[in-house]
């Protein structure tokens, strides 16, 4: 059994951990703890009553200094700055730690990447496992199809409130295919079409297309496209839970390791 301990756990990303704990989702994990901001409404509430999954025996605290003695390793969705805080003093209680908070800043990506000396870290903006195996894949797919006349476009669609164009993701799937092919993406990447280009598409180009609205919750299509055929790899999220099923499998792959900073292509072995 690889004991838990959830940062963030009153969030969306959060309940979803406790729940995929408690029932078992992801097998041979045991809640250990549930962290969640001082002025949460759901502080002291059983996480697993939180969560919907019936008593865990658990409250939500706010002292993750409290819980982290029985913890192997500390899943964390909070915010850049609690992420930011936290890593530091798991690296001082020689704790494991899965980051899936996003949006931290350099400084504190820093203080992870600093944590990580002494501990082992799993950090990845997208957790979910199809994903980090389309990562790998295309790496080699860009490796194989390099200066044979292939054109590559990558197609995201996501729902109406999403606020940045491409997606992170297309831009991780279209920097996996710029590595095989040798490319630098900032040098290759063209964003959207429209009007009249005084210019044939050229040989050397990744162009991103991004789809919004309705309640999508993350497809991505990479295009590679030649004379007599096309050749499409997709991945489809259909809910949240791929990203906290991922974390947990991060979880219990990195309990236990040496120190270092990991990513989930190291959790998948890819
Ligand atoms: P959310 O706002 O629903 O939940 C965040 C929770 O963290 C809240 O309950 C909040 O009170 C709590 N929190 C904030 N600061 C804290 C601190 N210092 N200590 C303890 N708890 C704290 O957000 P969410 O949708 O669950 O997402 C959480 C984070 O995970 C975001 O950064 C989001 O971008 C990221 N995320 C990553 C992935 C991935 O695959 N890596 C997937 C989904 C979301």
């Amino acid at each position: 059994m690889t004991k838990v301990v959830v940062v963030g756990a009153a969030g969306r990303m959060g309940r979803a951990l406790v729940r995929f704990i408690r029932n078992g989702t992801v097998p041979d994990l045991q809640l250990a703890g549930a962290v969640d901001l001082w002025d949460c409404p759901e502080l002291n509430r059983d996480a697993g009553v939180m969560a919907g999954v019936g008593e865990a025996g658990v409250p939500v605290t706010c002292d993750l200094a409290a819980v982290a003695p029985g913890a192997d390793v500390i899943v964390d969705f909070s915010s850049h700055h609690g992420t930011s805080g936290n890593a530091p003093r798991c690296a001082e209680w020689g704790k494991a730690l899965v980051v899936g908070t996003t949006g931290l800043n350099a400084e504190q990506e820093a203080a992870v990447r600093d944590a990580a000396k002494a501990v082992p870290i799993v950090m990845a903006p997208n957790m979910s496992l199809g994903i980090n195996l389309l990562f790998a894949l295309l790496e080699q797919v860009g490796r194989t199809l390099k200066d044979r006349g292939y054109d590559v476009e990558i197609v995201e669609r996501h729902h109406r409130l999403k606020k940045d164009a491409p997606s992170g993701t297309a831009l991780g799937l279209g920097r996996a295919v710029a590595k095989g092919m040798g490319l630098d993406l900032d040098e290759v990447a063209a964003h959207g079409r429209h009007g009249i280009s005084k210019d044939i598409r050229p040989d050397r180009q990744i162009g991103f297309h991004a789809v919004r609205g309705g309640d999508f919750v993350g497809d991505h299509t990479v295009i590679f496209a030649t004379d007599g055929e096309s050749l499409e790899f997709s991945h489809r999220a259909t809910s949240r839970d791929t990203f906290a099923i991922g974390a947990l499998q991060a979880a219990k792959w990195v309990a236990g390791r040496a120190p270092g900073l990991y990513s989930m292509r190291d959790v998948l072995g890819v």
